[in-house]
């Protein structure tokens, strides 16, 4: 194997390897302990890589860090707005939505992003 996809795997294992949704730099740190010399860009440029390619998702909602996501179809989330968790929730995305605002705006709509906020079990108690 390549150098080039060694650090592409170690990147894809650590982001499977997790449900978290981690930040950049949270994969940075786990691909590190494989590949120790690793830069933070090269982590970057193979997240946009995994991006483009259908592999991962990116959260990239306004005003926030983005976070990676392995599951690379379009779903939705629940965000705690205590300790920042990012949690996939079991719902089916509306896709009548999308077309339903086509027509009322004529935009060409690709996917929409859905991010419930609110307080997970862990921080309520
Ligand atoms: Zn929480
Ligand atoms: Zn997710």
């Amino acid at each position: 194997m390549t150098r080039k996809s060694k650090q592409k795997e170690a990147i894809l294992k650590t982001i499977r390897g997790t449900t978290l949704h981690p930040t950049a730099e949270w994969i940075y740190e786990g691909v590190r302990k494989e590949i120790p010399n690793i830069s933070l860009g090269t982590v970057y440029r193979n997240l946009r890589l995994l991006k483009r390619e259908g592999v991962i998702l990116e959260l990239d909602l306004a005003g926030s860090i983005s976070r990676f996501d392995k599951e690379a179809q379009n779903h939705y989330h629940f965000r705690c707005e205590q300790c920042d968790c990012i949690v996939d929730l079991d719902e089916a995305v509306n896709t009548e939505l999308n077309e339903r605002l086509t027509r009322q705006t004529g935009f060409q709509i690709f996917y929409h992003r859905l991010e419930f906020r609110g307080l997970c079990n862990g921080c309520q108690s």
